[in-house]
């Protein structure tokens, strides 16, 4: 018995397995097509949730970045801390997620 990764959810199963025990995809009946099919749904969908990631990360940074400026707190007060912390890490978060893509992009 051989361990293989499911091709819809990509967890670790038997070859030996009808169907996925993580995610009931139909192993048995799935043709080469089907397979690629799925692999191409999970991508996508994966894409669609790095993008939907980016544009939190980017209105975290927009809104940190407001508050930082426009919220009248002195550079003391734990809200401007909150707001530069928040700052960054919508910063990193949408780099992190900008590289992610061209990763998935590259993996084409
Ligand atoms: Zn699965």
């Amino acid at each position: 018995m051989a361990v293989v990764e499911c091709p819809s959810c990509n967890k670790k199963i038997s070859d030996k397995a009808k169907s996925c025990q993580h995610c009931d995809f139909n192993l048995g009946n799935a043709s080469a097509e089907d397979i690629a099919r799925q692999q191409d749904l999970r991508k996508y969908l994966k894409k669609q949730s790095i993008q939907t990631q980016s544009m939190v990360a980017m209105l975290l940074f927009v809104a940190g970045f407001g508050f930082m400026y426009w919220g009248g707190s002195a550079q003391q007060d734990l809200q401007y801390k909150l707001a530069v912390a928040v700052t960054i890490i919508g910063f990193v978060w949408y780099i992190v997620n900008r590289v992610r893509l061209v990763f998935l992009k590259r993996s084409d």
